[in-house]
C-alpha cells in the first residue's frame, strides 16, 4: 500500500505517479480510505504541476474503473454521443440528439444538471410535464433502441469517484486544471458506453475556458484521452462570447429548440448544430445528410418520440413566468457584442440557474435576446426581455447586465460560430 503523503510530496516536487499508485489512490478515495485532506493537497499539487499524458490516461481509467461501464452492444445502431464544455443558451442537445438519430446513428447522452451561469440540458427538459431524467440502465437502452436517443440523468454508477473528487475541487479551488477537468468529463463519457464522442468546446466570455489557448489545450487533452480508451472522439471549438440562439433558461430553451426542429431556428444555432450532426455522423461512419432531416420534419419527429419515451407531453404547454421587464437600447445602431457571461449570470439570478447543487430550478425564469450581434435597433427599442416568478429578482438581474449591449454605429464583422476542428482524419 503506497504512502499517500509520498505520493503528495512526489506530484509537489513535480515528479510522476506510477500507474498502479493512481490506480490504489483513486479506488481508496472512492472508498473512503484517503481523507479529503490528503486528496486536496494531492490535487492542488496536480494543479501547479500537472499530469504527463500516461499519467492522466491512468487517472481517467482509474476514475472509469470506479465504476460501471454501460454496456450499449444491445443497441444496433453505431453510438455517438456530444459533450458540451457548456455555454449560455446552449440548447444543442436538444436538437442535435434527435436530429443525428433521425440519420440512422444512435445517440445516448447521459448528462449533468446545471451549476452556475450555464445551463444544464436536464433542468430544460424537465420544463416539459411528465418528462423523467432518471432511467435506470435497462430503460436507457430500451429508449435508445426505440427512438434513437436518449436523455438523461447519469446514474450514480458511472464514475462515482468523480461525485468525490469533483465536490471536493469545488471547495478548493482545484476546478481549474485542465487534467482534472478532462479527467472528470472523459471519465464518465468513456463509462456511458458510447462508441465515437464529438467535444463542443465553448469558447468566449460566456464559456468555462474563455481564451481560445485553454480551449484548445483541453480540447485536445480530451480527444487524445478518448481515442486512448478506445473511443473514436474529435472536438469542435466554438464561440461563445453572446448566447448561442435567442433564449436562456429552461422552459424558454425548450420552446427555441422545437421552433428550430420546425425549421424556424436563429442561424448561428442552426450552424452549430449541423457542423456538430456533420461531425458526429462522419465519426459514426453514416452517411446523411442533416440538413435535410432538419428541414423534413424527420429530426421534430424524433424529438416528439423521445420525450414521450421519457413520460413526457410534447404537446404540453410549459411554464410561463409571471412578471416580465426590458432592456432598452442607450442609443441606435446596431449590436456590436452581447456579453454571453452577462446573461448567464442574470437568466441564473432570475431563478433559472441554481447556486448549490441542492437548488432546484424555475422552469420558467430566463433571458430572450430580442436583438442579436449584428441587427439594428434604434434608442429605446428592447433588446432583452427578462423573465421571473418574482419580481424581487430583477433587481440583480439587471446589475449583472450592466455594460452587456454594446451598440456601434456599423455592425461587426460576421463571424462564423465554428473555430476549429480538432481530432483524427475522417
Ligand atoms: N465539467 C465536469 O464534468 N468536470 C469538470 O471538472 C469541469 C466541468
Amino acid at each position: 500500500m503506497p504512502d499517500v503523503v509520498d505520493l503528495i510530496r512526489a506530484k509537489r516536487d513535480g515528479g510522476r505517479l506510477a500507474d498502479p499508485d493512481i490506480g490504489w489512490l483513486i479506488d481508496a478515495y472512492t472508498r473512503g480510505a484517503v481523507a479529503d485532506e490528503q486528496m486536496s493537497a494531492l490535487l492542488m499539487a496536480i494543479c501547479f504541476r500537472g499530469l504527463d499524458p500516461a499519467e492522466l490516461r491512468a487517472w481517467t481509467a482509474a476514475m472509469i474503473s470506479s465504476g460501471e461501464r454501460l454496456d450499449l452492444g444491445a443497441v444496433s445502431a453505431p453510438t455517438v454521443d456530444k459533450h458540451s464544455t457548456g455555454g449560455v443558451g446552449d440548447k444543442v442537445s436538444l436538437i442535435l440528439a434527435p436530429l443525428v438519430a433521425s440519420c440512422g446513428a444512435a445517440v445516448p447522452q447521459l448528462s449533468g444538471r446545471g451549476l452556475g451561469h450555464t445551463g444544464g440540458t436536464l433542468d430544460k427538459l424537465e420544463s416539459i410535464p411528465g418528462w423523467r431524467a432518471d432511467l435506470d440502465n435497462a430503460q436507457i437502452v430500451a429508449v435508445l433502441q426505440a427512438t434513437g436517443c436518449v436523455i438523461c440523468a447519469a446514474g450514480p454508477g458511472l464514475a462515482p469517484a468523480d461525485r468525490r473528487l469533483y465536490a471536493l475541487r469545488d471547495v478548493t479551488g482545484t476546478v481549474e486544471s485542465i487534467p482534472l477537468i478532462a479527467s472528470s468529463i472523459m471519465s464518465k463519457k468513456i463509462a456511458e458506453g458510447t462508441a465515437s464522442l464529438v467535444l463542443d468546446v465553448k469558447v468566449g466570455s460566456g464559456a468555462f475556458m474563455p481564451g481560445i489557448e485553454a480551449a484548445r489545450d483541453l480540447a485536445q487533452t480530451m480527444v487524445e484521452l478518448g481515442n486512448a480508451h478506445g473511443v473514436r472522439t474529435s472536438a469542435l471549438l466554438t464561440r461563445m462570447d453572446a448566447p448561442l440562439g435567442r433564449a436562456a433558461g429552461n422552459a424558454v430553451e425548450v420552446e427555441e429548440s422545437v421552433a428550430t426542429l420546425r425549421g424556424e431556428g436563429p442561424a448561428d444555432l442552426v450552424e452549430v448544430t449541423l457542423a456538430l450532426a456533420r461531425e458526429m455522423l462522419a465519426l459514426a461512419g453514416v452517411q446523411a445528410d442533416p440538413a435535410a432531416a432538419l428541414a423534413d420534419g424527420r429530426a421534430l419527429a424524433r424529438y416528439r418520440d423521445m420525450i414521450a419515451a421519457q413520460g413526457g407531453d410534447p404537446d404540453a404547454s410549459l411554464p410561463a413566468a409571471a412578471h416580465s421587464t426590458v432592456v432598452r437600447a442607450a442609443e441606435a445602431g446596431f449590436v456590436r457584442g452581447l456579453d454571453a457571461r452577462a446573461v448567464g449570470v442574470a437568466a441564473w439570478r432570475l431563478g433559472a440557474g441554481r447556486a448549490r447543487k441542492e437548488d432546484s430550478v424555475s422552469a420558467a425564469a430566463g433571458v430572450i435576446c430580442l436583438a442579436k450581434p449584428g441587427e439594428r435597433v434604434s434608442a429605446g427599442q428592447p433588446v432583452l426581455e427578462l423573465r421571473a416568478d418574482d419580481e424581487a429578482r430583477f433587481g440583480r438581474a439587471l446589475d449583472a447586465l450592466e455594460g452587456a449591449v454594446e451598440i456601434g454605429p456599423r455592425p461587426p464583422q460576421p463571424l462564423s460560430p465554428v473555430l476549429e476542428r480538432i481530432g483524427p482524419g475522417l
